[in-house]
């Protein structure tokens, strides 16, 4: 089952959905593949204008568009894609977020571009299925770098010691931003199962973390190239 943002839902003048391992880019913007700009994600900060479609963008974690039929989309297996939307739907961009895009500030880059033309508290955004406190282990020294770069709370930020919360500090990080709405659609990308027993994945969601850990005890185990799964966003034509 695709993911939706009710947010998003709301804005007749857009589509949007978070894709999973059983369908990487919803059915419902299938339609509008060719016109994806090209890029490369370096789990950077730059963010592109978008101004036609299959644009080549380079290097670059996250888009901004204010042209009708463009899908926008970021590849995720864990990370935190971010999507984003003009509340009448006139501009909409996209962000692929992990912890090193949060620590150095790709949704400040996303709110500077749209200030540029545009005040954020006109804007939404919806966070999608990204490796959950719940699961999202790392060291200490890296809970550590962000509780001494970020002003979000420790707690906030680690829940639990040596855990991550990316979801609840791009949610901070957005409302103090200035974006007048933010929500969440998914679950965490590591440990949620398919609700559909039928269906001959375990898991919902294609998860970078869950398969290291796999290949690490079976070298024969297929890597997930190609598999991320796909946030997207369309102004509609
Ligand atoms: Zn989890």
């Amino acid at each position: 089952m695709t993911d939706y943002s009710a947010l998003l839902s709301a804005i007749p003048a857009i589509q949007h959905g978070f894709g999973n391992k059983s369908a990487l880019l919803p059915a419902s913007l299938l339609h509008y593949r060719d016109t994806l700009p090209e890029k490369k994600q370096v789990h950077g900060t730059r963010i592109v204008d978008v101004l036609q479609p299959g644009q080549l963008c380079g290097e670059a974690d996250g888009f901004y568009t204010t042209q009708p039929g463009i899908l926008l989309s970021v590849l995720t297996a864990d990370c935190l894609p971010v999507i984003f939307s003009r509340r009448d739907g006139a501009a909409i961009g996209a962000v692929h977020a992990g912890w090193r895009g949060l620590l150095d500030g790709i949704l400040e880059q996303m709110a500077q571009r749209i200030a540029h033309d545009d005040d954020p508290a006109n804007w939404v955004a919806a966070i999608g299925p990204a490796a959950g406190p719940c699961c999202y282990e790392v060291n200490e020294e890296l809970v550590a770098q962000f509780q001494q770069r970020l002003p979000q709370p420790p707690a906030l930020i680690s829940p639990r010691f040596r855990h991550l919360d990316l979801a609840a500090i791009a949610h901070d990080k957005l409302t103090a931003l200035g974006f007048a709405a933010v929500d969440h659609a998914g679950s965490c990308t590591i440990c949620t199962l398919n609700a559909d027993p039928q269906q001959p994945q375990r898991f919902k969601y294609t998860s970078f973390r869950r398969n290291s850990q796999r290949r690490a005890q079976d070298p024969q185990h297929p890597d997930i190239k190609g598999r991320n799964q796909y946030a997207a966003i369309i102004i509609n034509p």
